[in-house]
């Protein structure tokens, strides 16, 4: 296991705050989208300046950048494509992720520079597909379909001419990434051109001619619970896949910043133990990926294919992430161990509270004191976005991440 290139964490990500916490967090590399021919037209998505101030960041921290270009395009979408491509290119971007051979085979025409991985949208699934795309356009990367199971995704990798990337963590599409047409169909959103209401998450109620055969009670749905394959992480490593894929573009900082932190963690361990962790340890790491995510996860397909029990059955589907996110660290007084923090949700005198800091193992420790910008003492914080003084007995950085220790 060690003995080869350590596999990559890839980490989304929807504007440039988002994009430094992925990188300070432990993201070997980080994708985001532009202001066109992406999908996730919601994700707040990059202008060119700030795809190149991304590059450069990521660069500085021994990271790179890949860029969605991802439309499944008409006519009018090749338009300015190609200036595009070349701009990526110069501006120092790494790769692109695309779901067209046509885009794929103009990015080799006229970008030859930019690794080109071929999008979870084209659902490739086993390695003769891997090897087409290879020898047809070459393509660097196939980003393996959400839909394989383990057992496939080891025998892809083995097979693949190409790097593979594999899905660990975020929302599954019930209908093999984005080939449904029920956003359309409901909201006249297209899934294929960034517009994806995710219809499949509502609840319905469903009729047989005049009759209604769903039970009022428990309405039907087809939103799919979020994947977590923090047990499979050993098992992707040993197969040779190069790349660790984590969804959600349009997900908060500090869900990045969870997220990020906890699977680099876990990867790291995994290494430094040349093998599987104990399952002391991997309790571990499951709770510390599931402070930063509040929708039920399931394994996805890697344990076989997924059943019922990866629907999610209730309405309470879409919630924020935010609730054990108190606050960001902006100063650190280390002479009078006190700390001036931004507010996020509410905390209170003498709760616990847990610093997420990049690169270091989570402090915890006890709010004895907190101070308003008048420097009167308060013992409670309702308000976001306020500027206020704590002590501060372990030390802390400028962006630490404070939460609630027992958020869960
Ligand atoms: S509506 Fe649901 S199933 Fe359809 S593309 Fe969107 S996420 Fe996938």
């Amino acid at each position: 296991m060690s003995s080869c290139k350590k596999i990559e964490l890839l980490a989304p990500a929807g504007d440039l705050k988002r994009c430094r916490t992925a990188v300070d967090y432990g993201a070997d590399a980080v994708y985001l989208g532009g202001h066109n021919y992406s999908l996730r037209s919601r994700a707040g998505n990059f202008s060119i300046d700030e795809i190149a101030e991304a590059c450069a960041y990521a660069r500085a921290h021994q990271a790179v950048i890949h860029v969605t270009v991802n439309v499944i395009p008409h006519e009018e979408d090749f338009e300015g494509l190609k200036e595009y491509l070349k701009t990526l290119q110069d501006i120092g971007v790494h790769a692109v992720i695309e779901a067209s051979p046509a885009i794929m085979a103009l990015t080799r025409a006229e970008a030859p520079k930019l690794e080109i991985h071929c999008s979870t949208q084209m659902s490739v699934t086993n390695a003769y597909a891997a090897k087409f795309l290879s020898d047809s356009l070459g393509i660097d990367r196939v980003v393996l379909a959400r839909e394989c199971t383990m057992a496939e995704v080891k025998e892809i990798a083995a097979g693949s001419p190409v790097d593979t990337e594999a899905f660990i963590h975020g929302g599954m599409c019930v209908n093999l990434s984005g080939r449904c047409t029920l956003s359309n169909r409901m909201t006249l959103r297209d899934a294929n051109r960034g517009g994806c209401a995710q219809s499949c998450r509502w609840m319905y109620r469903l009729y047989q001619n005049e009759n209604e055969i769903s039970d009022p009670q428990h309405l039907f749905t087809m939103g799919s619970k979020d994947l977590c394959a923090a047990d499979t992480i050993a098992g992707l490593i040993s197969a040779g896949v190069s790349s660790l894929k984590i969804e959600g573009r349009m997900k908060t900082e500090y869900y990045v910043a969870s997220i990020v932190s906890a699977y680099r963690h876990l990867i790291d361990e995994i290494y430094d133990a040349h093998g599987p962790l104990s399952d002391e340890r991997m309790a571990y790491h499951r709770m510390e990926i599931m402070k930063g995510e509040n929708r039920e996860v399931c394994s996805g397909f890697y344990q076989g294919i997924a059943g019922s029990e990866s629907i999610i059955h209730h309405p309470n589907s879409d919630a924020d992430v935010n609730h054990g996110f108190l606050a960001t660290v902006k100063e650190m007084n280390e002479t009078a161990h006190t700390a001036v923090i931004e507010t996020r949700n509410p905390f209170n005198l003498n709760d616990e509270i847990e610093v997420l800091s990049p690169g270091r193992e989570n402090l915890v420790f006890k709010l004895q004191m907190i101070q308003n910008e008048q420097s009167e003492y308060i013992e409670t914080s309702r308000v976001p976005m306020r500027r206020l003084c704590i002590n501060a007995p372990v030390s802390l950085r400028p962006g630490d991440i404070l939460r609630k220790g027992n958020s869960r």
